[in-house]
């Protein structure tokens, strides 16, 4: 029988353990996929911690690019051997009041690639092939990889931020980094926020051509019409509260965060409003990807092995890292 390796959440709280399995068939309506990278999601870290929902023992990773080693009987559309990614957004029920109005991102019953099914933290995965993407020529499997979540939620994000012209970025690690090369490329003034005393996250930002970076605590030079978080941190929301103009939006991009501390109402007076992007659609996927076809952008990673995906988990979680990791089997 054939194998794969995988690395394996066996519970919140535990290291992911090395298992050989055999390797699965593809359902009728599924691809099974050779991994060829994938990313590192900070999502990963809270499943690994028990932030959030997940189905134990389960394969994390959703930021899987791969090519496909076997067709289900009933896919039509794709070829053996092509290239393609897989993101969070494993599965939707089609039937819900929120499948049924375009926001397939809220199903009622959904499953997620690498928490509630399994993910790319291994040799090979099976996808619902109506859920894989194509991915852009012009990157590298490692370079893609980061796009299938990072990428494509701070899209979703920037889509809620709206037509804002001078955006605030909190966190400055994978997301950011991509969301910040679309920014600019679309013309609009980008400020980056890390936290205080990060130089080197500061100065990352300002290389990739933020006009301004500094502490979150900090003013900026002038004030946002909207800011995105992507930092798992509360403490930040009054904070860019603060820093956005009346009517500006604070997009809260992340699955989880710590709890948020009370505010004035003041500060949230004058149409300010507060918002939570959760999951994407697969209309966001492929306007992403139209987008960064033309953007120039490019990811910046760091490559670790498929067997050292504790090591990576441990380095993103100190927030150490210019740009994404991600894992090569
Ligand atoms: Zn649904
Ligand atoms: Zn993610």
């Amino acid at each position: 029988m054939l194998q794969m390796q995988a690395m394996v959440a066996t519970g919140p709280g535990k290291l992911l353990e090395a298992q050989t399995r055999p390797r699965p068939e593809p359902g009728p309506g599924d691809l099974l996929i050779e991994v060829a990278a994938c990313g590192v999601c900070r999502t990963d870290l809270h499943v690994v911690d028990g932030d959030i929902p997940a189905a134990y023992p389960v394969i994390l990773g959703h930021e899987i690019v791969g090519r496909i080693a076997a067709i289900g009987s009933a896919v039509s559309g794709f070829a053996i051997g092509q290239r393609v990614g897989v993101p969070w957004l494993g599965f939707t029920c089609g039937t819900c009041e929120y499948c049924r109005s375009g926001r397939e991102n809220l199903c009622d019953l959904p499953l997620f690639t690498g928490a509630t099914r399994d993910g790319g933290y291994a040799s090979h995965a099976i996808a619902d092939a109506r859920y894989c993407f194509p991915i852009p020529e012009r990157f590298s499997d490692v370079e893609a990889a980061p796009l299938l979540c990072a990428g494509l939620i701070g899209w979703r994000a920037l889509r809620l931020a709206g037509d804002a012209p001078v955006i605030g970025l909190y966190g400055f690690g994978a997301a950011a980094h991509i969301l910040a090369q679309v920014t600019l490329w679309q013309g609009r003034t980008t400020f980056a926020f890390t936290r205080a005393g990060d130089s080197d996250g500061q100065a990352f930002a300002r290389s990739l051509g933020c006009a301004w970076a500094g502490a979150s605590e900090t003013t900026p030079p002038e004030p946002l019409d909207a800011a995105i978080i992507f930092a798992p941190v509360g403490a930040l929301v009054p904070l860019a509260l603060k820093a956005v103009k009346k009517g500006g939006r604070v997009v809260c991009a992340g699955i989880h965060m710590s709890d948020i501390p009370g505010f004035p109402y003041a500060d949230l007076w004058q149409e300010r409003s507060i918002l939570s992007v959760a999951n994407l659609t697969r209309e966001d996927g492929t306007s992403f990807f139209a987008a960064v076809e033309q953007s120039g952008l490019r990811t910046i990673t760091n490559v670790f092995p498929l067997g050292q995906a504790n090591a990576a988990i441990s380095i993103v979680r100190e927030g150490k890292l210019d740009g994404a990791a991600v894992l090569v089997p």
